[in-house]
C-alpha cells in the first residue's frame, strides 16, 4: 500500500515536471526576429514578415497602438506588429537606453499611397504633435556623436532621444525642419548622395541651411541606396567610403555615422562600415537598448503617422 502511494507520488512529480518543462520551453525558443524586422521596409518582404509573425511560436513581441483609425493601412485599425530585436548584451558591456526615432517623408498622406508608402509617411500636423509631445515629456535630442560617447562610458542628458530622417526627401526640409527649429530640436539626416538636388529630394543648399541652423547632423545613407549585402566588395566599399567623402566635402564636417539602406546588413557589411571610418551605424532593428558591442547595429523605432509619442516611448521604457 505504502509502496503504491510512493509510486503514485513519483509519477505525479514526473508528470508535473514534464508539464512545467512544456510550459517553460516556448519562452526560451529563439525565433529569427531580427531578420524579419530588418525586412520591414520592402513591400514583398514586409508581407513575409507579417506572415512569419503570424506563424511564429517563439517570444515574438508586438504591441497594439491606440485604435484612432485615421491613418492606417488597414481600414479603421492602426495596429502594427513590433518585432523586438534588442541586442544580447555581454557581461560588462556598456549599454544605454536611447530611443532613436526613424522618419522618412513628412507630408500629407495621398490616397494613392501604397501600404508601404503610408508606413513611410507622417503628415506635418501629426509630426508637429509628436515633436511637441517630446518637448512636453522632457526629452533632450542628442546627436550620434553623443550616442557614440555614451557607449564609451560618457554621460548622457536626462531622457536622451535621437530623431533620424532617411533618404533626404524634400518634405523633410519643407515641413519637418521649421518645426524642429521652432522647438529647438536636433535631428540626424541620412543622405543618399546621388539623390541630392533631385526634384523630390533636398538640394545641397537646403541641407546646408539645416546644418548651419544647428538643427541637422549629416549622416550617410550610401550613394545609390542599394541593399549592401548583395553588392561586390568593391561596390560596398565605394558606397560606404565615397558617400562619406562626398558629404564631408560638400558640408565641411566629419561624417561619423551611417544608416544601412532598408536596414539590410551582414557581418561583412559591418566590417566594411568600420573600415570606411564610421564610428556608428543605424539599423532597422527595433528596440531602444544600445550596446557598445552593437554600435554598428543601433536600434531604431519607425514612427507611424498619428502615433501618440507618450504611449510609444512608454512601451519601450517598460519593456
Ligand atoms: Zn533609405
Amino acid at each position: 500500500m505504502k509502496r503504491f502511494t510512493l509510486i503514485t507520488i513519483s509519477v505525479s512529480v514526473l508528470v508535473s515536471a514534464a508539464l512545467l518543462l512544456a510550459l517553460v520551453r516556448p519562452s526560451i525558443q529563439q525565433p529569427d526576429v531580427q531578420e524579419v524586422f530588418a525586412m520591414d521596409m520592402a513591400e514583398p518582404l514586409f508581407e513575409k514578415a507579417l506572415q512569419a509573425s503570424a506563424t511564429s511560436t517563439g517570444p515574438m513581441e508586438y504591441v497594439i497602438i491606440s485604435p484612432t483609425g485615421t491613418h492606417s493601412y488597414a481600414p479603421n485599425t492602426i495596429w502594427r506588429k513590433r518585432f523586438l530585436a534588442e541586442p544580447i548584451l555581454h557581461f560588462g558591456e556598456i549599454s544605454a537606453h536611447i530611443p532613436v526615432l526613424m522618419y522618412h517623408k513628412i507630408e500629407k498622406q495621398k490616397p494613392q499611397n501604397s501600404r508601404v508608402s503610408r508606413l513611410m509617411t507622417v503628415s506635418p500636423a501629426h509630426f508637429e504633435k509628436q515633436m511637441q509631445e517630446l518637448v512636453d515629456l522632457g526629452y533632450t535630442t542628442i546627436t550620434p556623436t553623443q550616442v557614440e560617447l555614451a557607449l564609451k562610458g560618457g554621460i548622457l542628458p536626462k531622457k536622451p532621444i535621437v530623431i533620424t530622417f532617411d533618404d533626404g526627401h524634400r518634405s523633410q526640409y519643407t515641413y519637418a525642419y521649421p518645426i524642429l527649429r521652432r522647438l529647438g530640436l536636433r535631428a540626424t539626416f541620412f543622405i543618399v548622395t546621388n539623390y541630392i538636388d533631385r526634384p523630390a529630394y533636398m538640394t545641397r543648399r537646403m541641407i546646408q541651411d539645416m546644418q548651419d541652423a544647428g538643427v541637422a547632423t549629416i549622416g550617410s545613407h550610401t550613394i545609390d541606396h542599394h541593399g549592401l549585402n548583395d553588392l561586390s566588395l568593391v561596390r560596398q566599399q565605394s558606397e560606404l567610403a565615397d558617400s562619406k567623402k562626398i558629404l564631408e566635402d560638400m558640408f565641411g564636417k566629419p561624417v561619423t555615422t551611417f544608416a544601412y539602406p532598408y536596414g539590410i546588413h551582414n557581418a561583412e557589411v559591418i566590417t566594411q562600415t568600420k573600415a570606411a571610418g564610421y564610428a556608428s551605424a543605424y539599423s532597422c532593428y527595433l528596440g531602444t537598448t544600445q550596446g557598445a558591442l552593437s554600435k554598428y547595429e543601433l536600434r531604431r523605432i519607425r514612427v507611424n503617422d498619428g502615433e501618440p509619442m507618450k504611449e510609444l516611448l512608454d512601451y519601450f521604457e517598460k519593456n
